[in-house]
């Protein structure tokens, strides 16, 4: 029997609803970068409830929620979330990307870096009852993979290989996608496991097709962001993709500042990008991006190995 890990515990995968593959209700990036950028870190629980409640309103289901540890994650925020509204939180294990990772990868070793993955989808995250039913990979360049972000692929792999649970990932920029996809293949993992990230902000067709002929899911997770590739463009790809066949596409906003949420003060929230994206797509293309695909992606069949 196959399951879908959320955080309050395990669902049918006919239960999960309309889901936004790639989003962030919590956010607490490093310190640097917070002087950096004023407009990162999302942490008021009563303001996430508010954003789930608005999503629920307009029949949303889910939300795959993609910070990782390095990125501030925040197990206790999470299942305050979810219990408090009627959306299934998914939470990520894995890492953001190289600039972020903690000093420990330098020094543990691929065995141990994954068994602080396994331990998140096995037993829960940070002591909590929280179990991650994700986990991510993410890689900071645009022109290679760095040497510490490759050693965290291959934990990765092994963390997803023996637990079952589904990989999603971070392409800086939507770059590297077919180098991501084809190092998890060289690592024994299912392409059909993988979800690679952030491919609309590169809508070059070419590259699309060749990312999806590795037989990966693609996420067109950044709609409604006017600094990005219009959604006019988003929707005549996507549309080019399943005219040939290439149907393994999710969708999100990967809305993960204040100035995209409402409820921080800012647009257009979750519930305005699932109707945005509904209004976009055709009802048929909607059916399959919101609600089969990611039933089917985010399911695997739990191992009670402990780590
Ligand atoms: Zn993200």
């Amino acid at each position: 029997m196959t399951a879908i890990r959320t955080v309050l515990g395990d669902i049918a995968p006919d239960d999960l609803g309309v889901t936004l593959c790639h989003e962030h209700l919590f956010t607490n990036p490093p310190r640097w970068a917070r002087e950096r950028d004023h407009d990162m870190v999302l942490d008021k629980v009563d303001a996430a409830i508010g954003e789930v409640a608005d999503f629920n309103s307009l029949g949303g289901g889910a939300l795959i929620e993609m910070t990782t540890e390095d990125y501030g994650r925040n197990a206790a925020g999470l299942l305050a979330v979810a219990e408090a509204s009627r959306v299934h939180v998914v939470s990520a294990s894995g890492y953001q990307k190289g600039i972020y990772y903690p000093d420990t990868v330098a020094t543990e070793s691929v065995d141990e870096i994954s068994r602080r993955f396994v331990t998140d989808v096995t037993v829960g995250i940070d002591g909590t009852s929280a179990r991650a039913g994700v986990i991510k990979f993410g890689t900071c360049r645009t022109d290679e993979i760095r040497e510490d972000e490759r050693k965290v692929q291959e934990a990765v792999a092994r963390a997803h290989l023996s637990t079952g649970a589904p990989i999603s990932t971070h392409c800086q920029a939507g770059t590297l996608g077919t180098l991501q996809a084809n190092g998890f293949a060289d690592l024994g993992v299912d392409p059909a496991r993988v979800l690679i990230g952030h491919l609309d902000r590169n809508l070059d067709y070419g590259y699309l097709r060749e990312v999806a002929q590795t037989g990966v899911w693609l996420g067109f997770d950044h709609w409604t962001k006017p600094k990005y590739p219009s959604d006019e463009l988003r929707v005549s790809c996507i549309e080019q993709l399943f005219a040939e066949g290439y149907t393994q596409v999710m969708v999100s906003g990967d809305l993960g500042r204040p100035s995209y949420q409402p409820h921080h003060g800012g647009s257009p929230g979750f519930a305005g990008l699932l109707k945005q994206i509904r209004e976009r797509l055709p009802a048929e293309i909607a059916e399959t991006v919101f609600l089969t695909n990611p039933r089917e992606f985010f399911a695997f069949t739990p191992t009670e190995t402990a780590a």
